[in-house]
């Protein structure tokens, strides 16, 4: 993991590889009782439409430990709703990040307050800046998997000046550059 030290609406509180560095333990050690989860590229790329064996273990340890778990997300429609059939988690679609409503809509149902709870994302214009926006810490991955078009390397050439300076980033950017 890699501590962003810069403050800011537009900087992630930390960078992690993936989502399974993030752990119970560490959860715990934070005092974060809840997340705030992106499906699309931070938990599964677009084309994967049901959580696999190692997704659904991530799952089910968290929920072992009590922590509590909310899908917000960009996506509306089936996507989301057939990725979660199995989860069952509470889930707020068509959430319109960087608006607030959908991160505020899904504290309440978990019942927990801003500063209980951390965002996880691979979005900054989106994922980062609407959980601060609702006073979250937040997590970013690195996109699982982009799609190539000239809008997401638009995307991503505006996050650099945020997290270019990151290793995952920088590993990840060098990936998809170079394809
Ligand atoms: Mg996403």
């Amino acid at each position: 993991m890699e501590i962003c030290k810069k403050k800011g609406l537009f900087y992630p509180d930390i960078l992690f590889p993936h989502i399974y560095e993030i752990t119970p333990d560490f959860l715990q050690q934070q005092k974060v009782k809840g997340l705030i989860l992106d499906l699309d590229n931070t938990i599964a790329p677009y084309e994967v439409a049901e959580p696999d064996g190692k997704m659904a273990a991530w799952f089910r340890a968290m929920k072992t430990a009590g922590i509590k778990m909310a899908f917000v997300s960009n996506n509306k429609g089936d996507r989301v709703k057939i990725f979660n059939r199995t989860l069952g988690l509470p889930l707020f679609a068509g959430a319109k990040k960087p608006f607030t409503k959908g991160v505020r809509a899904a504290l309440s149902a978990l019942q927990l307050t801003p500063e209980e709870a951390a965002g996880l994302g691979d979005q900054i214009f989106t994922d980062c800046l609407a959980c601060h926006r609702a006073g979250l810490r937040f997590y970013l991955v690195p996109p699982i998997k982009d799609k190539k078009t000239p809008f997401f390397r638009c995307k991503r050439f505006l996050e650099k000046p945020f997290v270019g300076k990151f290793k995952y980033y920088r590993t990840y950017l060098s990936r998809t550059q170079s394809v």
